[in-house]
């Protein structure tokens, strides 16, 4: 087994709002090399940083609008979504709660702050990630996991304090809790100072490490801050996290889809051809309906 080096560490980019309801920095696939390619199937991560929202009566978020093509998947660190979608999945997710959402050949959903959340406010944190569908999947049956923190399998690390949880994949051995169509691993290590955690994935697989609390060591040099993103070079199985203080951190490992990506707003797809016959069912109404 060889050492996976760093291949690059991105700081955050100055945030946007996606609707009035996410305010998020973009790793991929705008820049840092992160394109689709090189990430694939991770091919879209905006990252809200914890920032305080107010209390409102009135939940912010982002409203109708399709997908076709891969997965959605959201992970919340603090605050609190509520989600719906026309092939009828929907839900409420808190604090370490994931809800992964297949579009496949389309859905309308809409996500916003839970009503009850949102009447008072405060510390909203979450990754949003597109996970890419393989050709003979894209065009499947939408559906929907609600994955609840305590749902969530976890190994316990040699301090006996720390502990990795296995959104999906695999580690030491123990299996995620949620289906995937191609291999993904998607973990979240919560270490205590100078709680150290080893990952070992294949060479060609394209993996990144975000800091969601804290600051870690990786590969025992390496100092990476909060709220940074760690691409891991395609060499190399091995690497080592190492918190400098309490730390959380996710860990995204997944084998590249060796396929063409045409991609278009909220559709990614193979072809052109593809992107176009999205639009024409999206505007026949063939994504279903959702009221507003
Ligand atoms: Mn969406």
């Amino acid at each position: 087994m060889e050492t996976k080096i760093v291949e690059l560490i991105a700081s955050p980019r100055e945030p946007h709002f996606v609707g009035d309801g996410f305010r998020v920095h973009n790793f991929i696939p705008s820049g840092y090399r992160m394109d689709m390619r090189r990430m694939n199937p991770f091919i879209m991560l905006d990252y809200n940083s914890k920032f305080v929202f107010p209390a409102t009566n009135t939940p912010k978020g982002v409203g109708v609008h399709p997908h076709r093509g891969f997965e959605t998947v959201t992970i919340a660190y603090k605050g609190r979504v509520q989600h719906h979608d026309s092939s009828g999945g929907g839900g409420i997710i808190g604090e370490g709660d994931v809800q992964w959402m297949t579009a496949a050949s389309g859905v309308l959903h809409k996500e916003y702050h839970e009503r009850e959340w949102s009447k008072t406010g405060g510390e909203f944190q979450m990754v949003q990630l597109w996970v890419n569908l393989p050709k003979k999947d894209k065009m499947s049956t939408p559906k929907y996991q609600a994955i609840k923190y305590d749902e969530i399998p976890r190994v316990k690390l040699e301090d006996g304090e720390s502990h990795v949880e296995v959104i999906a994949g695999e580690y030491e051995g123990v299996k995620g809790a949620a289906f995937t169509f191609t291999p993904v691993h998607m973990l979240n290590a919560r270490l205590k100072n100078k709680g150290k955690a080893s990952f070992n994935f294949p060479a060609h697989y394209n993996t990144v490490i975000l800091v969601v609390e804290g600051s870690v060591f990786v590969n025992g040099t390496e100092v990476v801050p909060t709220d940074h993103m760690v691409l891991m070079a395609n060499e190399g199985e091995v690497f080592e996290v190492e918190a400098s203080e309490d730390s959380l951190v996710l860990i995204l490992s997944g084998e590249p889809i060796d396929e063409p990506i045409a991609s278009h707003g909220p559709f990614v797809m193979n072809t052109q051809e593809e992107l176009v016959e999205a639009f024409n069912d999206f505007n026949h109404g063939k994504f279903g309906t959702l009221a507003d």
